[in-house]
């Protein structure tokens, strides 16, 4: 049966395709060896469909697109209040690895930066390190509605060379606002190294879209009370110091990793996921930016679009 949608999404994918431009993230050494022309993109919608073009299949870690996650299950294990207390929710306009907290609150602006990401894992609960990451994975993998494992080798790529990782969770420990330097780091480091896919992505970007509950499985993920502090943090700081671009041409919350993921909601409408390893010099995917600006545009999905 013929489907605006998925011509739109045709459409979309042939006109971002021959841009090669960006670099593969090589930093944490084992992300250099994905495949860099890899290129999917999918749309689920709340009400259960999913459209799909390109490599929507081809795994890769996660990366940053945990953070938006698991500061949902510390909301959820914490309350508002107490998270509240250890990480702001200001955009930063930083870089995603700036080693800084807020002179004035002595907190990590917001979760989407790596020292509030870290100080969001360290707020997990569980009895031992295995325990908080096990409750992280089953997290994640309830939104996505599989499974989900992780990427050994990235994850112990990035735990010889995260320095600037350890030198951000010790500076928190000196604040106080992580009890535990080196579990919060590694908790992180685990979260980020788990292995998604395009679908996988779509599938936890429409779990958001539906106020937290998996359309297809119905297994609730984050309580519906949640979901919207942690939309309005990825709309206001998701996209690294390129959030304000991002509002404007695409309008939506989203999130971005280095592994070349690009997840973007419409609150009651529909999630979206991008992969293209190829990174501007914010760390956001070429292709994922582009892709999402103009598939807003096309199905005018941005939030502050009057029809
Ligand atoms: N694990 C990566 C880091 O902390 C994630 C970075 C990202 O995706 O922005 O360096």
């Amino acid at each position: 049966m013929h489907n605006p949608v998925i011509d739109i999404l045709n459409d979309v994918y042939e006109q971002c395709r021959p841009d090669t431009a960006g670099a593969v993230a090589d930093y944490i050494p084992e992300l250099s060896r994905v495949d860099p022309d890899s290129f999917g993109i999918c749309l689920a919608t709340t009400d259960g469909f999913v459209y799909e073009i390109g490599n929507v299949g081809t795994e890769f870690t996660i990366q940053s697109i945990s953070k938006p996650f698991t500061y949902g299950l510390a909301l959820a294990d914490r309350g508002v209040a107490a998270v509240a207390a250890r990480i702001d929710v200001e955009p930063s306009g930083e870089p995603f690895n700036e080693i800084s907290l807020d002179p004035d609150t002595e907190r990590p602006r917001n979760p989407m930066i790596n020292a509030g990401a870290i100080a969001a894992a360290g707020l997990v609960v569980g009895d031992s390190a295995e325990h908080r990451f096990e409750r992280v994975r089953q997290c994640y993998s309830r939104y996505a509605g599989r499974q989900l494992a992780v990427d050994e080798a990235v994850y112990s790529s990035e735990a010889v060379t995260g320095h600037r990782n350890r030198a951000i969770g010790h500076m928190l420990r000196s604040f106080g606002v992580v009890d535990d330097a080196d579990a919060a780091v590694d908790l992180y480091f685990r979260q980020c190294s788990l292995i998604v896919t395009g679908r996988d992505l779509a599938a936890m970007a429409v779990t958001l879209a539906n106020n937290g509950r998996h359309p297809l499985t119905g297994e609730l993920a984050l309580a519906p009370e949640l979901v919207e502090r942690v939309l309005s943090v990825m709309t206001t700081c998701g996209m690294y110091d390129a959030a304000g671009a991002w509002v404007t041409s695409v309008g939506l919350p989203a999130k971005s990793g280095v592994g070349g993921g690009v997840l973007a909601v419409l609150p009651g409408q529909l999630g979206i996921a991008v992969h293209s390893p190829r990174l501007d010099e914010h760390g956001n995917s070429v292709r994922g930016v582009q892709a999402c600006g103009e598939l807003s545009r096309r199905l005018e999905l941005h939030f502050l679009h009057v029809p």
